[in-house]
């Protein structure tokens, strides 16, 4: 078996009590069938405990809650469970989290989420470009994933050139993006058309510094579109306003956001105002957007194998860039000031709202196909002015 990490995937260790979040709050942890029937072994007054701390929700076993805690939590904030059976006794998800895991054939690609603190502290950290390391074990594959070998290898070659279109310092980064969204429209089309070796050529093109060139030039077409920009922003909040969040006190600031940058003239030109100043402030730190990006490509892109949809995965990263970008200049402009730690938070709490929800990445998956803003000529005219 392969297995592929970011470089900075070792680095990470969870700071328990140190941590400004925990990940035993906020959202409900189902325990997986093994750990459940072992809980159900348990004997004493722990064992009884933890029984009564469960409950079955669609078809689910689930943790209770206490308000907006797992019921183990205790007031360390630690885990109840862990010290009194030890950490092979927690479940899977509480066992593995925040290292996610995503299986294709012989290839095992291991990440951590940016949901937890420590976590989007180690992927946003610097400008150095992330690099990934393959290792090999002989841990035998127990089960093969039914997938198309043709598809996976073009697109395991497309994510390479996605990753370093990202990390290429000599093109700014909206013209990064512009670019990956373009490329990706192209590969899309190919797998739409059931044209896989056509990939190939899309990819040859791709690779072309004089085709590259020409694409650059070509995006000027979407330039001087504010007005088409600000509408575009307003209904992105609006879209995000519908998707389910951990909690009823919009942990986005998306209100706020609407209240700011509401549809009035006076608004629209306070809006460009701020993100031309915060553009400004926040120049030497735009690297931390690349790493964002590059941290959901590398987590979503290759999904598309399973359900051939590569454009979605794309188009996650970067609505995600650029509803994230909102959130930071809107924290700019009431505190005056930005700093690291509220990178931090911000990508956190954006990934742990949107991000940890299945339902809301499949809701966004459909928009990207019904509603207009998100359509590819709409995406770069955001990305454009
Ligand atoms: S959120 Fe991360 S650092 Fe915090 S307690 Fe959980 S795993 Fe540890």
């Amino acid at each position: 078996m392969k297995i592929r990490v970011p470089d900075y995937f070792k680095e990470f260790k969870c700071i328990a009590s140190e941590c400004e979040d925990t990940c035993c709050a906020g959202w409900q942890i189902v325990i997986d069938n093994e750990t459940f029937i072992k809980y159900q072994n348990i004997s004493g007054k722990f064992g009884q405990r933890l029984r009564s701390e469960i409950v079955q929700q669609n078809g689910e076993n689930i943790f209770v809650l206490k308000g907006d805690n797992c019921s183990f939590l205790n007031e360390g904030k630690t885990c109840d469970i862990y010290s009194e059976l030890g950490e092979d006794s927690l479940c899977y998800t509480c066992r593995q989290y925040p290292r996610y895991m995503e299986e294709f054939g012989n290839l095992r690609e291991i990440g951590i989420s940016l949901s937890c603190p420590e976590a989007a502290r180690i992927i946003l950290r610097d400008h150095k470009k992330v690099e990934f390391e393959i290792s090999e074990t002989q841990e035998e594959i127990t089960s093969y994933n039914d997938i198309n070998p043709m598809l996976f290898i073009n697109l395991l070659q497309c994510r390479k050139m996605v990753i370093d279109i990202l990390q290429n310092p000599y093109i700014n980064l909206e013209n990064r993006v512009s670019l990956l969204l373009k490329f990706t429209s192209e590969i899309q089309k190919s797998i739409d058309e059931d044209n896989i070796q056509g990939i190939k050529d899309v990819k040859e093109k791709y690779l072309d510094n004089d085709f590259i060139n020409e694409a650059i030039n070509s995006l000027d077409k979407y330039k001087a579109k504010g007005k088409v920009k600000y509408r575009n922003i307003h209904e992105l909040y609006k879209v995000f306003k519908e998707l389910k969040h951990i909690n009823q006190n919009d942990p986005l600031h998306l209100d706020e956001l609407l209240m700011y940058f509401g549809q009035s003239d006076a608004r629209e030109e306070v809006y460009f105002d701020k993100h031309n100043q915060f553009n400004k402030y926040y120049e030497d730190k735009m690297y931390k957007f690349e790493n964002l990006l590059v941290y959901f490509v590398y987590r979503y892109f290759m999904k598309a194998v399973f359900d051939y949809d590569v454009s979605a995965k794309v188009k996650t990263a970067v609505v995600s860039y650029l509803m994230i970008k909102e959130l930071f200049v809107l924290r700019w402009m009431k505190n005056g000031e930005f700093t690291d730690e509220d990178a931090v938070d911000e990508m956190h709490t954006y990934s742990k709202d949107i991000e940890h929800l299945e339902e809301n990445i499949e809701t966004l998956a459909k928009l990207f196909k019904t509603n207009d803003v998100f359509k590819l000529d709409e995406l770069l005219i955001m990305l454009m002015n």
